[in-house]
C-alpha cells in the first residue's frame, strides 16, 4: 500500500500546540509516522508539500441533528415525509464534511433517518462523515393517556415504556438513545424524567452496546442522570461545583451548546430566540471556563438546523463563540472538537494525529490555534480526508518521490 507523505505541515495534533515543519505519513486509513523536520521520502511515496498550511484532525460535532432541516435557506417542516427528511439529512452531513467535520454524533433524529444514513455512508454508497446514529428523542409523557406517536419524538410513560422504546429505537439502527430529561435550554416544558425511567433506558442501551444521552439542565437533574448511567450530558445549564466533580469522576462528556443561547441573547428578534433565557447563558459563561480548567470533557455541537439563526454548515461559529464570548483558548476549543470529540464517538483511534490513529484530517490554510476564525472561511478548508481518503477538496499538488530523491 502506498504512503502519502505530508511535508512542511504545521501540525495541530488535536491536543498539543501547533508544530511547524512537521512530516506526517499516512498509509491506508492510518497515520503511521509523525516526525519533526522534513523526513526524506521513500521511492514510490506520494509527497504533498503543505507549504506551512495546518494539518489538523477532522473535527467532530457531538450534538448533531442530521434530520433537522427547519432552519436556513432550504428548509422543510418538522413533519416532512421520511424520504424528503432523509435526502435533506444526507445534504446536511455533506455540508459538515466540507466544513471539516469528519464525525458527527447524533443527538436526536426523525423517523429512523440517522441509522439508515449511517448505513449508507458506512457502506460507501454515499459520501459523508462518520455518523453515530441517534434514536428519535424519547420524551416523558405528562399523563399516562397521552398518545405516544404524532410528534417527531416518541412519548413514553414509566420505566418499562422507556425501556421498550429504547430497545425498539436500537433495533431501528440507533447507537445512542436520546432522552428529554428536563426542561431548560430552549425546552420550555418537559416533565422531569424519574431516576427509574433514566436508568431503565440506559440499562437497555448498555445491554445492547449502545449509549444514552440526555437533554438536561439543573444541578439535581444532571446528578440524577449521571447516577442513572446516562453517558452523554447535553447542556448541563446551571452546573454546580458538585456537578463538575461528578462529571469528572464519572468521565462524562458535556455539550454546553452555547452558540444558539449566545445568538439569542444578542438579538432577541431572531427566530427561536424567545426560547432561550439570557441568565442561563451568563451563568454558563462564568462556569464553563472553570469546569474546563478543572478537566471536564466538553465537546461542541448545537441545534443546527432547528432554527433559522443556526443553519446547517455554520458549525465552526460555535467554536468562535467559545473563544470570543466564553473565554476558552482556541487550542482548548480545538481539543474539544477533536481529541474529546473523537473519544466521544466511541470509535477507537479517532480525534488526534499520532501514529496508529485513523487518518481523519483537515488541511487548513491558516492556523486555527492562532485565529479560530480561519475555520469559518470555506476557501481555507482546503482538503478534508477521512480514513486516508480525500472526501472534500483536493490535495495540494501531490508529487511522486523518485528513487534518487
Ligand atoms: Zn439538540
Amino acid at each position: 500500500m502506498g504512503r502519502t507523505v505530508f511535508r512542511n505541515a504545521n501540525l495541530l495534533d488535536g491536543d498539543k500546540p501547533s508544530r511547524p515543519d512537521t512530516t506526517i505519513v499516512v498509509e491506508g486509513d492510518r497515520v503511521t509516522e509523525v516526525t519533526a523536520g522534513n523526513a526524506a521520502p521513500r521511492a514510490g511515496d506520494t509527497v504533498v508539500d503543505l507549504h506551512g498550511m495546518t494539518l489538523m484532525p477532522g473535527m467532530v460535532s457531538g450534538h448533531y441533528h442530521a434530520a433537522y432541516s427547519m432552519g436556513g435557506e432550504n428548509k422543510i417542516g418538522m413533519s416532512a415525509p421520511a424520504s424528503q427528511t432523509a435526502l435533506y439529512a444526507l445534504a446536511n452531513t455533506q455540508k459538515a464534511l466540507r466544513a471539516g467535520y469528519t464525525s458527527l454524533v447524533g443527538a436526536g433524529t426523525f423517523y429512523d433517518v440517522d441509522g439508515r444514513l449511517a448505513e449508507a455512508i458506512d457502506s460507501g454508497m454515499v459520501t459523508g462523515p462518520r455518523l453515530i446514529p441517534s434514536s428519535r428523542a424519547l420524551s416523558p409523557k405528562v399523563t399516562e393517556d397521552e398518545p405516544a406517536e404524532g410528534v417527531p419524538w416518541l412519548k413514553c410513560w414509566g420505566p418499562d415504556d422507556f425501556r421498550d422504546a429504547a430497545i425498539r429505537e436500537i433495533e431501528r439502527g440507533a447507537r445512542i438513545v436520546k432522552l428529554f430529561a428536563a426542561q431548560g435550554h430552549a425546552m420550555r416544558s418537559c416533565r422531569e424524567m424519574t431516576f427509574e425511567e433514566l436508568k431503565a433506558a440506559s440499562d437497555a442501551a448498555h445491554e445492547r452496546g449502545a449509549r444514552t444521552r440526555a437533554h438536561v439542565c439543573g444541578a439535581a437533574q444532571v446528578m440524577k442522570c449521571i447516577e442513572a448511567g446516562v453517558d452523554i450530558i447535553d447542556h448541563a445549564d446551571w452546573m454546580t461545583d458538585e456537578v463538575i466533580d461528578a462529571l469528572i469522576a464519572n468521565n462524562r462528556f458535556v455539550l454546553p451548546s452555547m452558540y444558539t443561547p449566545w445568538l439569542s441573547k444578542d438579538d432577541r428578534t431572531l427566530d427561536g430566540a424567545e426560547y432561550y433565557d439570557e441568565e442561563d447563558f451568563e451563568y454558563m459563561r462564568k462556569k464553563v471556563p472553570e469546569a474546563n480548567a478543572r478537566g471536564v470533557k466538553f465537546v461542541p455541537g448545537d441545534d443546527f438546523g432547528f432554527f433559522d439563526m443556526a443553519p446547517h454548515g455554520d458549525y465552526s461559529k460555535e467554536l468562535v463563540c467559545y473563544v470570543e464570548q466564553v473565554g476558552i483558548s482556541p487550542l482548548d476549543a480545538i481539543r474539544w472538537a477533536t481529541k474529546f470529540g473523537g473519544e466521544m464517538t466511541g470509535i477507537p483511534d479517532l480525534g488526534t494525529i499520532e501514529p496508529g490513529k485513523l487518518a481523519d484530517m483537515v488541511i487548513v490554510d491558516g492556523d486555527p490555534s492562532v485565529d479560530i476564525r480561519v475555520l469559518l472561511d470555506p476557501a481555507r478548508i482546503v482538503t478534508v480526508i477521512k480514513g486516508g481518503e480525500v472526501v472534500s477538496g483536493q490535495l495540494p499538488v501531490p508529487q511522486r518521490a523518485m528513487a534518487a530523491e
